[in-house]
């Protein structure tokens, strides 16, 4: 919520804010009245200061004041004052006390100092003051007639004051009492009983009642509150080394997690984000406190870890997978049975390796299979959809047996080990369509099953370090992308998965995820393994994105990294296979859009969207996207408009492909114009553009 605080605001400001917020964000809009309080009117320069033993008039508002004139406000205090009053301002910075009153108004300072304008003033024994002045009658009529729905009362004493602001506001507005004095705090099961919320105001609390009883007054407010089921908030110092450093101090972190701790529904952020060098920074820092406590005392997230040290989603099952080895002697190696796998299975043991499948540690024997192929879960329960699985090829060229370790090569060369656990047969025709849906031949993951043989081994793998050194540039392991987003002070993150270069309805997905779900950053994470002949390589597609983040796209709020793996074209399988593999890169959402994963017309487009319904929730949050366009007549990308057909122009991969192939550049609405220049240059030069 944006607070206008009158006490720094001028009336006829008022109306220019509102319109200001409302401009940029719809979030609600709350007036925060001046209330039952005493300030100190415009001093000369901004400040005076007064004198020990000096005397000083007291007078009212309009005048402004000096080292010999004291003006305070609202004016009907000064008829009330009556002499030996003591008079405290801006936190006991000075002390007058009252040794005249009448036409002319005077006082002694007993303790003097620095006083500013517009400083909080506290007169002792209390003196009678109306719940609202005669600024907030006329803000809150201003605000009423612009549709502001949030009220705050300052300096709430009595339930009576509260009900008098809900004679001015009705029912509709959500009146949110500020408890920032001693009498507001003796009167708050009378005050609870008739207001909407509770603040908090730790500021002016203090100047009433001892510093150090603080704590437990904010916690026993707290426990009423929560009681009544009634919202509270706490405000003041949660952050205010912000106001001029760029990160918290330890005790303002702990102040705020312990204060969400007792119980407080949310937290006011003053002079961090009014006067302060880093208004944007506080808000993205309590953000992320909340999120952390949130993260941390849920008790239905199932993967809790209160000690926890990363801000990052869990992995999937709890723990990154590691199975990377190093310093095996390639001599020992030598005398292991062998077994040569293509390109792609390499890419699983590489990807079970590091993690990207946590928490599979190796091809899956025939229980689990039938568990994933069932119910898209592991045996304990773990959603898991996707069947890996070490297929043998079509010839055997040696007869392998369980507790047997082999040695995997690819291209001639060991790369890894496998713990033989298991040896099966499977009927393919019967997986295809418990995987695929179909066993239709056209369809090419069912293709590539029924090209090879009905057996199947199982077990652990480890991959020898020596295959890292053989990385493609930008390519990631889950370890290096969450030290990255550590690094970037992310905590929420958006996963993109993509076989495409950079178009502009993909760009508007990824913003519009990012800022909708309020994620502090984009992980762009195209598959770069092999594709069909005629895709886009992965090399032009990592080029088309760097472009992007380098000139187009929100500082610190993207990263791009290379997926090698490759597609198995199973639909909604594979939509949450690959969230699964995107949690553990760390990311906590995951866009899904409406072709997906899928191949040809065999999956539904809701099909992800329906599976995800049954399996529950898997930890990373899936963000749906029906499939995007740009309307001629809004002038923009959407899903949904009211306009006809024939104002929607369709962005897709494959008319991408055939207008650049043909040299020619894609419309600005399509593709940003430097964007398709890059691939004309690209192919000009005879680099991999598409694949052959
Ligand atoms: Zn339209």
């Amino acid at each position: 919520m944006f607070r206008i605080n009158l006490s720094h605001t001028k009336l006829e400001q008022i109306e220019e804010y509102i319109n200001l917020i409302r401009s940029y964000s719809d979030i609600p809009i709350c007036l925060d009245t001046q209330g039952a309080q005493v300030r100190t009117g415009t001093l000369m320069g901004g400040h005076v200061n007064l004198e020990s033993g000096k005397m000083v008039d007291i007078v009212t508002s309009p005048v402004q004041g000096n080292t010999t004139k004291v003006p305070l406000y609202p004016d009907s205090v000064l008829q009330q004052l009556m002499v030996g009053n003591l008079i405290s301002i801006d936190f006991d910075t000075v002390l007058l006390q009252v040794v005249e009153t009448g036409p002319t108004c005077r006082g002694r300072v007993l303790s003097g100092g620095k006083i500013g304008s517009n400083k909080a003033v506290s007169i002792f024994p209390l003196v009678h003051m109306p719940p609202l002045t005669s600024i907030d009658y006329a803000a809150i009529e201003t605000c009423l007639r612009l549709g502001i729905r949030h009220m705050a009362l300052s300096f709430a004493n009595h339930r009576s004051d509260v009900e008098l602001l809900r004679g001015l506001v009705g029912e509709d507005v959500e009146i949110i009492t500020k408890i920032e004095s001693r009498i507001g705090l003796r009167n708050l099961a009378d005050i609870i009983d008739v207001t909407d919320a509770i603040l908090i105001d730790r500021g002016d609390l203090s100047r009433e009642i001892p510093l150090e009883s603080l704590p437990f007054v904010q916690k026993q407010i707290i426990q009423s509150a929560n009681k009544s089921k009634l919202p509270v908030y706490v405000a003041t110092n949660l952050l205010e080394s912000m106001v001029s450093s760029s990160q918290p101090t330890r005790a303002e972190v702990n102040d705020v997690i312990n204060t969400l701790l007792d119980g407080a529904d949310g937290l006011v952020l003053a002079a961090e984000t009014s006067i302060g060098k880093h208004p944007v920074g506080c808000a993205s820092m309590i953000r992320t406190l909340i999120n952390q406590y949130e993260r941390q005392v849920d008790l239905s997230i199932p993967e809790r870890n209160l000690f926890s040290t990363s801000r990052l989603i869990t992995p999937h099952g709890g723990r990154l997978i590691g199975r990377v080895i190093s310093g095996c002697e390639d001599q020992s190696l030598k005398g292991l049975p062998q077994l040569d796998i293509d390109k792609r299975t390499m890419m699983d043991v590489h990807q079970i390796a590091v993690g990207a499948f946590s928490p599979i540690e190796g091809f899956m024997g025939r229980e689990v299979l039938e568990s994933v192929l069932a119910g898209n879960k592991l045996p304990d329960g773990t959603v898991f959809p996707m069947p890996i699985l070490l297929q043998l090829p079509a010839e055997k060229t040696h007869n392998y047996r369980p507790h047997e370790t082999i040695a995997l090569t690819n291209a001639g060369k060991i790369w890894a080990l496998l713990y033989i656990e298991e040896c099966f047969t499977y009927n393919l025709k019967d997986l295809a369509i418990k995987w695929f849906g179909t066993d239709d031949t056209d369809h090419p993951g069912v293709l590539r099953l029924l090209s090879r043989s009905n057996c199947f081994l199982a077990g652990k793998v480890d991959l020898l370090s020596e295959y890292l050194k053989c990385c493609q540039p930008y390519e990631m392991t889950p370890a290096q992308s969450r030290l990255t987003f550590e690094h970037c002070q992310w905590q929420k993150v958006v996963g993109f998965h993509t076989r495409n270069v950079a178009h502009r309805a993909h760009e508007y997905l990824q913003l519009t995820a990012l800022s909708d779900h309020h994620c502090d950053g984009i992980f762009i994470h195209p598959v770069i393994g092999p594709k069909k002949t005629g895709d886009f390589s992965g090399s032009i597609i990592l080029k088309s994105y760097q472009h992007l983040i380098e000139n187009y796209y929100p500082f610190n709020q993207a990263v791009l990294g290379g997926f090698m793996s490759y597609s198995r074209y199973a639909g909604p399988r594979e939509a949450l296979f690959t969230a699964l593999c995107r949690k553990n890169y760390g990311c906590s959402h995951f866009v899904v859009g409406r072709d997906h994963t899928g191949v040809g017309s065999y999956y539904s487009p809701d099909a992800s969207q329906r599976l995800l319904e049954t399996v529950g929730d898997i930890g990373i949050q899936i963000i749906f996207f029906d499939e995007v366009y740009y309307c001629q007549k809004c002038m923009s990308y959407t899903s949904k408009c009211e306009h006809g057909k024939e104002f929607n122009q369709k962005i897709s991969g494959t008319q991408a492909r055939e207008t650049l192939r043909q040299g020619k550049i894609l419309p600005e609405w399509f593709m940003r114009e430097s964007v398709s220049r890059l691939i004309l240059e690209e192919l000009k030069n005879g680099s991999e553009v598409f694949v052959d």
